[in-house]
C-alpha cells in the first residue's frame, strides 16, 4: 500500500487516542453549537450550519482571489513567492467556475514540463477556498521536488502528500483576513471545527475498512450495522433523525474509498494530526515552523511517513500521548475562539 514503518497495531493505537482525546472535544462544540444556533439537539443536517448568520464567505471573485494569493505567498516566504509566480506566469491552474466542469480539485504533476498543475472550481464558498490551498500544498511540494533525478522522489506516498497540503491550509492563517474580511475569525474556527470533526469521521472509515476486508463473507446488514456502531462511538452525537436509511448505517456507501482505496483513508487522519502541529507550532514560532515545513516538502518520496515525522520535528502520532498533547492546545484555541464568537 505504498506505507512503510507501521502497522495494523499501530494504526489503531492511533484511533484510540483519536476517541480518547478528539471525540470528547468534538462533543463539547456540538453542544455549543447547539447553544448558538438555538435548537436542542444538533441533527445530521445541521452539523455543517456554525452560525445562525451565516457561515464565513469568500469575498471577491476569482480574478482577485488570484491576486490576494499571490500576495499571500510573495509575503509567506521567498519560496512560495517563488513558487506561486511560476504558476500564474505558466498559467499552471484551472479554478473558474464553468458550465460543465466537474466538480472537485487536484493537483497533477506534468513531467514533460516539470511542473504541478492546479485544477479546483470556484464558487466562492469556504470550501473552495479549502481546496485551493490545499491543492497548492501539493503544487508547492512538487515544485519543490522537480529536480531530484529518481522520479519516485519527487513525489511522496499519501500519508507524507496530506501533510503538505493540510498544513498549507494551516500556515495561510494570517492572511485570511484578505480573503474572508469580517468573516476571518469565523472562518478559522469553522476550518478548526471541520479538521476535528473530519479526524474522528476517518476513524469510522479506517475501522471499518479493516472489517470489511478482514471478514468478506460479511453480509450487507452486518457492514451496515457496523458500520452505525462506529458512528455511534467516533460521532456520537451523529442524530439521523426520521431519516430511517441513513440510521440503519448506510453512509459508507458514499464514501468510494472504501471501494477503490482499502485503507487510504487513515492517510489523512495521520497527516491531519501533523497538521494541527504545524498550526501550533506556527502559533509558537513561525519562522521555526516554516523551516521544519520546508524540510518536509523538499524531501518528497525520499523517506517514510514515520522518517519524515522526525525530520519535521514533529510529534509521532502512533505515539502514546502525542495527540493529548496537541489536542490541549487546540482545546484551548478554539473554546476560546468559540466564546468571542457568540
Ligand atoms: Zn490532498
Amino acid at each position: 500500500m505504498n506505507r512503510i514503518g507501521y502497522d495494523k497495531d499501530m494504526v489503531a493505537n492511533f484511533r484510540k487516542q483519536v476517541l480518547e482525546y478528539i471525540v470528547p472535544l468534538n462533543e463539547q462544540l456540538i453542544r455549543r453549537q447547539a447553544k448558538r444556533l438555538g435548537i436542542k439537539t444538533v441533527k445530521y443536517y445541521d452539523e455543517p450550519v456554525h452560525f445562525l448568520d451565516g457561515n464565513a464567505e469568500l469575498k471577491g471573485d476569482v480574478n482577485s482571489i488570484i491576486e490576494k494569493t499571490l500576495k499571500m505567498y510573495k509575503e509567506l516566504s521567498y519560496e512560495t513567492s517563488e513558487f506561486f509566480e511560476y504558476i500564474v506566469e505558466k498559467d499552471l491552474f484551472d479554478v473558474e467556475k464553468r458550465e460543465g466542469k466537474e466538480e472537485g480539485g487536484f493537483c497533477e504533476y506534468i513531467p514533460k514540463y516539470n511542473s504541478p498543475f492546479i485544477y479546483s472550481v470556484y464558487r466562492g464558498t469556504i470550501d473552495d477556498f479549502n481546496v485551493f490551498t490545499h491543492e497548492a500544498g501539493h503544487a508547492f511540494q512538487k515544485y519543490l521536488c522537480a529536480n531530484y533525478e529518481i522520479p519516485e522522489y519527487c513525489s511522496s506516498s499519501e500519508d507524507i502528500s496530506e501533510i503538505h497540503s493540510m498544513s498549507m491550509e494551516f500556515l495561510t492563517e494570517p492572511w485570511i483576513k484578505d480573503f474572508f474580511g469580517y468573516d476571518a475569525e469565523k472562518y478559522k474556527f469553522s476550518h478548526m471545527c471541520n479538521a476535528l470533526s473530519l479526524l474522528a469521521y476517518i476513524c469510522v472509515v479506517d475501522e471499518f475498512q479493516h472489517f470489511a476486508y478482514e471478514k468478506p463473507e460479511a453480509t450487507y446488514e452486518e457492514r451496515n450495522s457496523f458500520w452505525r456502531e462506529l458512528e455511534k462511538k467516533y460521532l456520537p452525537y451523529r442524530d439521523y433523525e426520521e431519516n430511517t436509511f441513513l440510521d440503519k448505517g448506510t453512509y459508507w456507501l458514499r464514501q468510494s474509498h472504501i471501494f477503490w482505496g482499502p485503507f487510504y483513508y487513515i492517510d489523512y487522519g495521520l497527516a491531519q494530526v501533523a497538521a494541527f502541529n504545524f498550526w501550533y507550532k506556527a502559533k509558537e514560532n513561525r519562522e521555526e515552523a516554516w523551516e521544519d515545513y520546508m524540510k518536509v516538502c523538499k524531501s518528497g518520496g525520499s523517506k517514510s511517513f514515520v522518517e519524515v515525522i522526525k525530520l519535521g520535528n514533529l510529534k509521532n502520532p502512533f505515539e502514546e500521548g502525542s495527540i493529548k498533547d496537541i489536542t490541549q492546545s487546540i482545546r484551548e484555541w478554539v473554546l476560546g475562539a468559540e466564546e468571542e464568537l457568540r
